[in-house]
């Protein structure tokens, strides 16, 4: 053994060959990352390689599923915290160790048997040559995380691959699949999984032998690009347009500093690129975007391994059945088809069974045109959904899941009515938006079975399920229900019962708060264009019109009765004026903005002049506002709710609270949360602002919780 570490381990493959085997495999842990004693475990094998005489070639290997996953993540929140100059020389150091890796005195090839992301790309870069198996995955992902690639990522790219390819990479972030990178020449060759390190070794010998020119390949990488400067100016001019059109640089500013440094870095030799790519990865790591998506990442985890513990205590679901083939009822069905389990849909209407089966196989039929199914997969996974207009079969399924209108009386009934047909232990779950769970359950035999799950529309896309725990629901039910979600592929967050419980309860202060804008005056156009370039996907009366105006009202009276101390307007709203004109949004083509069909069959949104004279009846004053004051407006009602559903109890976390926000409604992931939103401000400089905004109403003034928040000096992350 030549080295051996707890994550590193370095040994003889061939002893008489000189070829040496530098292996990845963490004792602790699942997978292989860069975390701070892999790091140290790599400066000191390359030390040791360096003092090797008679070594003629290494392959770099993981005894993992995954080749690296990367950095460690988890590390990052200390790192980042860090004043750039201190982080600058982290970095350098660490490169260091990578660019005399590099240098070794022998051709080195990866042998890349998994996912090789992030800091697990970089290591294959400072490889001459890179193998891939069939299944694994290249890729460099850090400005998902507001970072970009640090341990030279950005300088070997753009040698190797070309600026085009380097800068598409590193801005999109993508894990490449393997004949993707080798197109791009990420990787030299991909081979069969199980022959992932025979290739490597027999590539190796070419190097030894002489077949292969390895010492030309390093030095591309150690000298600046080969273009000239007009060819430079053009492939930074089309990726920048490209690039930017998608990523706003003050959303996701590592994107812009990825450019600039390269920009910067292509024409200098290696060790002086590694230096300007370290300044603007500093720069880029201590940005709040960072912060916030770093932190997203790691809240992201902390989710999935709270649904984990809780999918322990599940029962098993083999069968299920939803009732109501409408618009959820249909995205239910055929999301549980299209992940393999079996579910029977009843409604009370064939018209709707038809509609519900014909908009599965639509989502289908889209996926095999996607080259993503088969026309036999299809068929398969339709056969799983079974119409049915009676309740003939219903002793069987483990789970029902009720999507019939949103009426507590007509749910109360068709509830009670299936309570009396399925077995005992079946659980029956309600996919109301707002109802109370425990008032549902005021209707049941067996409270303790019944349980909200709160899918969001469209079902197949969203990827957040609400898991509502009544007064009464068991342990086992909510874990059930967590297990069906993940089952379904979707995240579950368990939340305790309330009017609206966490999504919308947050969401319904949020329309107050434009509602009140609009009757004062605003411009809903303008406080759309303000809050999507605050970061939302759509602003809130875009949102109302795709919600559809009537399910805001009808939800709205529901929040009005829970929360009347600041969901009770005394006032007629503009989305309640614009409803009791016939507008309904997306669904009968006007709403705040009038739609018609695109070529493509989707919405397109119109401008409508006449909804500013219809407004006219609900407005009582004419100011104007400035961007911040409709942000500060806007995020104050939606931000301080949520911090009253962590002072109730509603939800458990900060962490489950921003997931859910941005999972469920489109929170803008880059701001990392309403939590994250409120710690980045300052919790004292946000309390100060809900004084200012206090005169407007319960919902902008500051929750107790926050107030002590800011007397202890405390933050939420
Ligand atoms: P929808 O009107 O599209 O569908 C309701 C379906 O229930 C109709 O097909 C109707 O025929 C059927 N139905 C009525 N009575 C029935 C009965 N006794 N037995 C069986 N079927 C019956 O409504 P939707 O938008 O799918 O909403 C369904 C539920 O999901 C509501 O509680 C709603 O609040 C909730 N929800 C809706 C959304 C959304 O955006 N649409 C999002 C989350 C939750």
């Amino acid at each position: 053994m030549i080295y051996q570490g707890n994550s590193i381990q370095v040994d003889y493959l061939d002893q008489a060959a000189g070829i040496v085997e530098f292996r990845f495999d963490a004792k602790q842990g699942s997978v292989n990352k860069f975390d701070k004693q892999t790091n140290n475990e790599f400066v000191e094998a390359v030390a040791i390689l360096e003092k090797s005489s008679n070594i003629k070639g290494l392959v770099v290997s993981s005894a993992k599923k995954v080749f690296i996953a990367g950095a460690d993540i988890g590390e990052f929140v200390e790192y980042f915290k860090k004043p750039a100059d201190e982080l600058y020389t982290w970095l350098l150091q660490i490169n260091d160790a990578f660019n005399r890796f590099e240098r070794l005195p022998f051709p080195k090839v990866a042998a890349v048997n998994g996912a090789a992301l992030g800091g697990g790309c970089e290591m294959t870069l400072v490889c001459e040559y890179r193998v891939a198996g069939v299944s694994s995955q290249i890729g460099l992902p850090e400005t998902k995380l507001g970072i970009f690639p640090g341990f030279g990522g950005s300088v070997r790219t753009p040698r190797l691959i070309g600026i085009d390819n380097a800068l598409e990479a590193i801005a999109t972030g993508k894990a490449y699949k393997p004949a993707d990178a080798l197109k791009i020449g990420l990787v030299d060759a991909v081979v069969a999984d199980e022959s992932v390190m025979d290739s490597a070794v027999d590539l190796l010998k070419k190097c030894i032998d002489g077949q292969f020119d390895w010492q030309a390949r390093r030095q591309e990488k150690l000298e600046p690009v080969k273009l000239n400067q007009i060819e430079q100016t053009m492939a930074f001019t089309t990726a920048k347009a490209m690039i930017f059109a998608k990523a706003n640089p003050k959303q996701y500013p590592a994107v812009a500093l990825a450019v600039e440094a390269i920009e910067n870095h292509v024409n200098l030799p290696l060790d002086e690129a590694i230096k300007v790519e370290a300044a603007a990865f500093a720069k880029a790591a201590t940005t709040p975007q960072a912060a916030a998506l770093v932190g997203l990442f790691l809240n992201d985890q902390a989710v999935k391994k709270l649904a984990k513990d809780y999918s322990k205590h599940a029962f098993d679901i083999n069968e299920a059945a939803v009732l109501g083939a409408g618009i959820m009822g249909g995205g239910i069905a055929y999301q549980a088809a299209s992940k393999g389990l079996p579910i029977m849909m009843k409604d009370i209407k064939n018209s709707q069974l038809e509609l519900g089966m014909s908009e599965a196989s639509k989502l289908l039929a889209k996926e095999v045109e996607r080259g993503k199914s088969t026309p036999e997969k299809m068929g398969r996974t339709l056969s799983l959904i079974r119409p049915t207009l009676n309740y003939g079969d219903f002793a069987t399924p483990d789970i029902v899941i009720e999507a019939v209108v949103e009426n507590p009386a007509v749910k109360e009934a068709v509830l009670s009515e299936v309570e009396d047909l399925v077995k005992d232990d079946t659980i029956l779950a309600s996919n109301t938006s707002t109802i109370s769970i425990t008032r549902l359950a005021k209707s049941l035999k067996r409270p303790e079975n019944f349980v909200g799950m709160h899918f969001f529309n469209p079902v197949h896309r969203m990827p957040l399920v609400e898991v509502i725990r009544g007064e009464k629901t068991s342990d086992e039910a909510v874990a059930t229900t967590v297990a069906l979600a993940q089952k379904m592929g979707k995240t579950p967050i368990v939340v305790n019962d309330c009017p609206g419980f966490l999504v919308n309860r947050v969401l319904f202060p949020y329309f107050g708060a434009f509602d009140l804008l609009i009757k004062e005056g605003a411009d809903f156009v303008q406080i759309d264009k303000t809050m999507e370039k605050f970061g939302w996907p759509m602003g809130p009366a875009y949102l109302i019109d795709v919600v559809g105006l009537d399910t805001g009202v009808h939800g709205a009276k529901v929040m009005a009765e829970g929360f009347a101390d600041r969901m009770k307007p005394d006032y007629k709203g503009s989305i309640e004026h614009l409803y009791e004109q016939g507008r309904l949004g997306q669904k009968n083509g006007i709403g705040f903005y009038k739609y018609e069909t695109d070529k493509k069959g989707k919405p397109k949104k119109l401008a409508d002049d006449e909804t500013y004279a219809l407004l006219k009846a609900v407005q009582t004053d004419a100011q104007s506002f400035d961007e911040q004051a409709i942000i500060d407006r806007m995020m104050l009602a939606f931000c301080n709710e949520t911090v009253r559903c962590l002072e109730d109890g509603i939800v458990a976390s900060a962490a489950e609270a921003d997931m859910a926000m941005i999972m469920g409604v489109g929170f803008p992931p880059f701001r990392g949360g309403p939590c994250r939103y409120i710690d980045q401000l300052g919790v004292a400089n946000y309390v100060a602002l809900c004084d200012r905004y206090a005169h407007l109403g319960k919902a902008y003034q500051a929750p107790d919780k926050l107030r002590q928040m800011c007397d202890a000096g405390e933050t939420f992350y």
